[in-house]
């Protein structure tokens, strides 16, 4: 009933030349593949580019971050309402390394998911906790408020269009992972979680795992039945790696 998801996080890599030509080659690689929904997020510089070359393809476009706002003096920034109008499917919302580096808010995440979501932009929102608060047993306190905060003030409609990605801090770029199964349980957590407010939408929404998904761990991975897809950074920037990947899943 849920289509896997696997999506890539180019995050700041790759000129709008390079873009280009990944996006070509796995073009060609996942051409015929209809099991999976294939998705790349890239910087805004490279957003239209990637579009463009992924037309004729069942490939969808996401950007990493969004302001709130539709338009004005925010230096710097790009709207949902912007993609909108470009014609990108997703966006990224609430990446770990957005919270850490840039300081973005629960506050902020619900805002973005919200303006993502009035402009018909589905939001990919990350969730996770810190190695110390998975030593100190907190992951479920942590993704559940996390995800909580970003849900906050929507319908239930609204919220099947919601992709939550797990992606345990501890994970993310460093090869380590968790077990398929700590995974699943966590996954199934969030899910048991949305389901107590919003029954119906708990069944629909999809929820990535993220954190050193490669070519060697993606079919453990995406064997566990609460596991919805991967949000997956470093081998999403190699087509050759991204597409076998998604071969199999
Ligand atoms: C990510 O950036 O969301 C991520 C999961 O990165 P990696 O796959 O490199 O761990």
């Amino acid at each position: 009933m849920r289509k896997p998801f696997i999506c890539g996080n180019w995050k700041m890599n790759k000129n709008v030349a390079e873009a280009e030509t990944t996006i070509n080659d796995l073009k060609d690689k996942v051409a015929g593949i209809d099991n999976v929904e294939v998705g790349i997020c890239s910087t805004a510089l490279c957003l239209t580019t990637v579009k463009r070359a992924a037309a004729g393809s069942e490939i969808v476009t996401g950007a990493e971050n969004i302001y709130w706002e539709d338009s004005g003096a925010y230096t710097g920034e790009i709207s949902a309402k912007m993609l909108a109008d470009s014609e990108i499917e997703y966006t990224i919302i609430g990446h770990s390394e957005r919270r850490q580096l840039f300081g973005e808010s629960d506050y902020e995440v619900n805002l973005k998911v919200k303006s993502a979501l009035k402009h018909g932009i589905k939001p990919i929102v990350c969730v996770g906790e810190t190695l110390a608060e998975r030593k100190a047993d907190q992951i479920e306190a942590k993704v559940n408020f996390q995800v909580d905060a970003a849900l906050k003030g929507l319908s239930e409609d609204e919220i099947t269009d919601v992709v939550i990605a797990y992606e345990p801090i501890w994970a993310i770029g460093t090869g380590e992972t968790a077990s398929a199964e700590e995974a699943n349980r966590v996954i199934a957590l969030i899910r048991e979680n949305i389901s107590q407010s919003y029954p119906e939408a708990a069944k629909k929404v999809r929820i990535q795992y993220g954190g050193s998904v490669k070519p060697h761990n993606v079919e453990e991975i995406m064997s566990q039945p609460e596991i919805d897809g991967a949000l997956v950074g470093g081998a999403s920037l190699e087509a050759d790696s991204f597409a076998e990947m998604i071969t199999k899943t």
